[in-house]
């Protein structure tokens, strides 16, 4: 579950972590209330940062993250910015802070690493706007280090870290500190990435986060409600809610094969073989373990929304799971909903032979082979309009 930096900074500063006070609008003259009272300058009405409020990286880059000189600029910038819709998503709030003076600007994160299978911290001089430029052009600037989850990120660690940044000590001794409060934070909150980026160098030589994001797992969101209750529908995308709404397991890609599947193994082994053969998945769905008719309608549903599919590729493999029991529910599902995209549907094991001619009957192409499959799918994905 993606958090707001709003909601990112809140969790980081309980760890400790410093963030310059930050207060959230949703209209201008709310936005400039709050630069009145938070801008720097002494009492209030001195400059702020207008900054957009999206599940989205790359805001700066965006114009979701505006400074503004004085309270009434802070209106004029929060106008604009609530009107933007940045990567699909349309901004609904703006949080505003006091703007800092920036020196220099550091990367720090925490992710999972699936090659170690352990939390790696990540820590760049060359921070900013441009982490993934950096991390593919100049690697060598990407400090990264293996955490041993039974022991945390130690002392002498973040020190060592700290050292990648900064050369002065009492600033190599703060980020190092905020490097173990942000693993701290990662570990206790159940995040899949904690992030601060720019970790900041004022000016005065103070270091301060600018910027915040967390990942949660989703697996830890049944344990932690309070952080379940953070999460904002309205700002995530639709077919994500409701195929969440529906018990599906879906995630939206970039491709054209509508993938409809029933279990996780068997549907990322069907995204790479509509890779291998040339195509591309347009998403990751797993329908589970039931043969559902409502699961698939509302899988049909979203996955017939998706304007880039071109062809929709079932496939099944009847296990407890009776083949005929899907069969009908595809006919029923596909029955209520009507397909503008050619529909390939595999399906073995369980009761293959009674399914197939159930789908046959109904009219679709049903396979038992999942090469052939997936290999009509890509090509039907891939005909002329
Ligand atoms: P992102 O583009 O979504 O990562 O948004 P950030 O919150 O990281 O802001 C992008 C950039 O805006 C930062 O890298 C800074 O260069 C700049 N920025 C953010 N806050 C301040 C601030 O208080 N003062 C100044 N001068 N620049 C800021
Ligand atoms: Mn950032």
């Amino acid at each position: 579950m993606n958090l707001h930096e709003y909601q990112a900074r809140h969790l980081l500063g309980e760890f400790g972590i410093p963030f310059p006070a930050g207060e959230v609008a949703t209209t201008p003259d709310e936005a400039r209330a709050i630069a009145q009272r938070l801008g720097g300058g002494g009492g209030g009405g001195g400059p702020v940062v207008v900054k957009a409020q999206v599940h989205s990286g790359g805001r700066g880059k965006a114009g979701g993250v505006k400074v503004a000189k004085d309270a009434a600029a802070a209106a004029e910038h929060a106008a604009r910015i609530l009107a933007l819709t940045i990567n699909g998503m349309p901004v609904r709030k703006v949080l505003v802070v006091p703007a800092v003076d920036i020196a220099s600007e550091s990367y720090v994160g925490v992710i999972v690493d699936r090659a170690s299978q352990r939390p790696v911290l990540m820590v760049s001089p060359a921070g900013g706007v441009d982490i993934e430029e950096v991390a593919a052009r100049t690697p060598e600037r990407i400090h990264r280090l293996t955490v041993d989850p039974r022991y945390g990120l130690l002392a002498h660690q973040a020190t060592t870290l700290g050292f990648q940044l900064y050369r002065e000590l009492a600033q190599v001794r703060a980020a190092a500190d905020i490097m173990q409060r942000l693993y701290a934070a990662f570990y206790g909150l159940g995040a899949s990435l904690a992030e601060i980026n720019p970790l900041a160098t004022t000016t005065g030589g103070e270091i301060v986060a600018l910027d915040a994001k967390l990942v949660i797992d989703d697996n830890e969101l049944e344990r932690r409600p309070e952080i379940a209750a953070l999460r904002d529908p309205a700002a995530e995308a639709p077919a994500e809610v409701r195929a969440r709404a529906a018990g599906l397991s879906f995630i939206k890609l970039e491709g054209s094969v509508g993938c409809c599947v029933n279990g996780a193994g068997l549907a990322m082994a069907t995204m790479d073989l509509v890779k291998f053969y040339g195509g591309a998945p347009a998403n990751f769905l797993d329908i589970g373990g039931s043969s559902s008719p409502q699961k698939v309608v509302a899988a049909l549903e979203i996955i017939t929304d998706d304007l880039a599919v071109r062809a929709i590729l079932f496939n099944i493999f009847g296990g407890i799971t009776r083949g005929d029991d899907v069969a009908n529910g595809i006919v029923q599902a596909t029955a209520q909903v009507p397909l503008k995209v050619p529909l390939v549907i595999r399906l073995t094991g369980t009761n293959e032979a009674e399914a197939v001619a159930i789908l046959t009957a109904a009219g679709f192409s049903a396979l038992t082979d999942m090469d052939e499959a997936v290999q009509r799918a890509v090509a039907l994905a891939q005909a002329p309009a």
